[in-house]
């Protein structure tokens, strides 16, 4: 229903639970954040179903070692009800990528049932997490080319973004019938569903078109389309007022 992204300068995980409370009023029945830690880029995860406070009230129990790269989720549930397993993000076996998902992977059943002949462990019943295991798969170094890789193989309406511990500082987007946003700062650059979530950052924005993957890094954006074409981008600066 929400994403969020962040990679710069500042703590992501406040960046990011920021960012969902903007998204709040479109409605979520659970709540996610990943962030790839300082030391060695491994990613920690917390993902609570209920309103983002219960969220919070987790991370104020159990804090998570912080980092300056991040992902969060606000969901809707299409595929499996509103439980902790279910909400996102979701990640591989191995816990090394982290993905979170708007929309529906009309193709789910046949690829869930791939990834499971291939031994890999769902703990989920979402359309959803089929992507992490994917990603896994498909990662060779270049985390921008594992998700057009994986794009490629899914049917239905999707945004994704994931982090990946072996590509610290990157976060990469996807998106096909659903929208992704870049806002572009100063040393860090956002994604997300909606501009609302980084207006309090930057105005400068970047809307992703069809079939297209973006890797952003704190210094550049990166667009191309699903098959590493450079793809043609639309800047533009958000001036509607923040507060109303
Ligand atoms: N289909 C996914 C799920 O049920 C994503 C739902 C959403 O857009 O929040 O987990």
């Amino acid at each position: 229903c929400g994403i969020v992204g962040y990679v710069g300068g500042q703590p992501a995980l406040d960046v990011v639970i920021a960012g969902l409370k903007r998204l709040e009023y479109r409605g979520y029945d659970s709540a996610g954040v990943a962030v790839q830690t300082e030391s060695d880029g491994s990613l920690a995860v917390d993902k609570r179903a209920g309103k983002l406070a219960n969220l919070e009230k987790s991370l104020a129990d159990s804090p998570l070692p912080g980092g300056a790269t991040g992902i969060g989720h606000t969901r809707w549930a299409t595929h499996g009800g509103p439980t902790d397993a279910n909400a996102h993000p979701h990640l591989d076996d191995a816990g090394r990528v982290a993905v979170v998902h708007n929309g529906i992977i009309e193709n789910f059943a046949a690829l869930r049932a791939e990834i499971a002949e291939r031994g890999h462990q769902l703990r989920s019943e979402t359309d959803t997490e089929v992507v992490a295991h994917l990603l896994a798969e498909e990662y060779e170094g270049d985390l921008a080319e594992a998700m057009r890789r994986v794009c490629r193989r899914l049917d239905g309406a999707f945004t994704l973004v994931a982090v990946h511990a072996d590509a610290p500082g990157v976060v990469v987007g996807a998106r096909r019938n659903s929208p992704l946003v870049v806002g572009r700062g100063e040393g860090e650059n956002f994604l997300a569903s909606d501009v609302a979530a980084f207006i309090a950052h930057t105005r400068e924005a970047v809307e992703l078109g069809q079939d297209q993957v973006v890797e952003l890094r704190a210094d550049s954006v990166t667009v191309t389309d699903f098959d590493g074409a450079p793809a043609e981008i639309r800047e533009y600066h958000v001036d509607w007022d923040a507060s109303a």
